[in-house]
């Protein structure tokens, strides 16, 4: 490794369904290196990982008959996935529930701390110990109360993206087309307008990554919190659904929010195309677009790892350093990097948890 590189805090990660899924993480250990999936402890050391979001996201289940696979369409230019259909709540809630237990044990040997503070994160990454956020990506995994959310705020939940890419209760995910405006259907509903007010009272973070353009709008109109995409890039240079407009990014640059950039190939290249073989460059140019657009205090990482192919450059959380290096020889220098790696993250997290 890179002498001097900062610790890397990162927007999202999708690693508890990688290892609770046998068929997605090969019934892995977090503990052992593997050559599956991108973050386990082991890489995570090698590539200075701080920690960082942890998804808890229930897929479609066999019996709708949806899969991420058999859903994408090749157009002329690109692609359209069909829409993907709503989860029962409860399904959803059981697996979330399943999820959430899977974090706490990783917890077991030390190396991973589950935090609630912004001192407790801080600690964390002083001690060397791994900072884990319980992220929910998706408000159906609170199950069918949404007064559920006072409880999970109990257990640790500190951060929570309304809608994975399909509708739910309280608002409409963008589905993943490519090239394709996020625009793609109405806003939250009133029940996801309450949600806002509620998580803006407990102090937790509202992630607009998956969200349709509108429910980003209504998001923007409600919220006194900052503005914040975990995972996604600039649509100005990737035109996929799930990237961010300018006038989106201006909005997030206004609320003095954040955008975590995206490796997902998918994201981050100009044709929207799968494959890994992604020079570093392309990833440096969304960090440099979306910095001139929102402020080097506004932009960090939304890895995506274990959610997502990423360029080989990268290839697991083990080659962040490889990332930095090439941020640091575009002429970036160590007080952009460490904002980038980890300080914009606690600087937002510290404006939107109330301690
Ligand atoms: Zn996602």
């Amino acid at each position: 490794m890179e002498p001097n590189l900062p610790l890397v805090f990162d927007g999202h990660n999708d690693t508890l369904l990688n290892l609770h899924l046998r068929d997605r993480g090969e019934g892995r250990s977090f503990f052992e290196r593997s050559a599956v999936g991108h973050i386990d402890l082991p890489r995570a050391r090698e590539g200075a990982f701080g920690g960082g979001f942890f998804a808890c996201y229930a897929p479609n289940p066999e019996d709708d008959g949806w899969n991420e696979e058999s859903a994408l369409n090749a157009t002329e230019d690109g692609y359209v996935v069909s829409d993907a259909p709503r989860l029962d709540p409860e399904y959803a809630r059981s697996v979330a529930d399943k999820l959430v237990e899977g974090l706490f044990r990783l917890q077991s040997q030390g190396s991973l701390r589950v935090v609630r503070s912004i001192d407790e994160l801080e600690g964390c990454l002083r001690e060397g110990v791994i900072a884990a956020i319980l992220h929910f990506e998706g408000a159906e995994n609170l199950g069918p109360d949404p007064g559920a959310l006072g409880d999970l705020y109990q257990t640790g939940l500190r951060s929570l993206g309304f809608v994975w890419s399909r509708p739910n209760a309280y608002a409409y995910g963008v589905p993943f087309r490519f090239p394709a405006s996020p625009d793609t259907g109405p806003g939250l509903t009133g029940a996801g307008k309450d949600l806002v007010r509620e998580c803006n009272r407990l102090g937790v973070l509202v992630d607009l990554s998956h969200i349709n353009e509108r429910g980003f709008w209504d998001v923007a109109e409600l919220s006194e919190a900052p503005l914040v995409a975990t995972h996604s890039n600039a649509h100005s240079l990737c035109p996929a659904s799930r990237n961010l407009t300018d006038r989106q990014l201006d909005a997030i640059r206004d609320s003095d929010g954040m955008v975590g950039v995206n490796f997902a190939v998918g994201f981050l290249r100009e044709d929207g195309g799968e494959s890994e073989d992604t020079p570093l460059e392309t990833v440096v140019r969304h960090v440099d677009y979306l910095l001139e657009r929102v402020g080097i205090d506004r932009v960090g990482f939304g890895s995506d790892f274990d959610g997502a192919k990423v360029p080989k450059g990268i290839g697991d959380v083990s080659g962040l350093p490889r990332l930095l290096a090439a941020l640091r020889a575009a002429g970036y220098d160590e007080e952009a990097l460490e904002k980038l790696a980890h300080g914009n993250w606690i600087r937002v997290l510290r404006a939107t948890w109330r301690k």
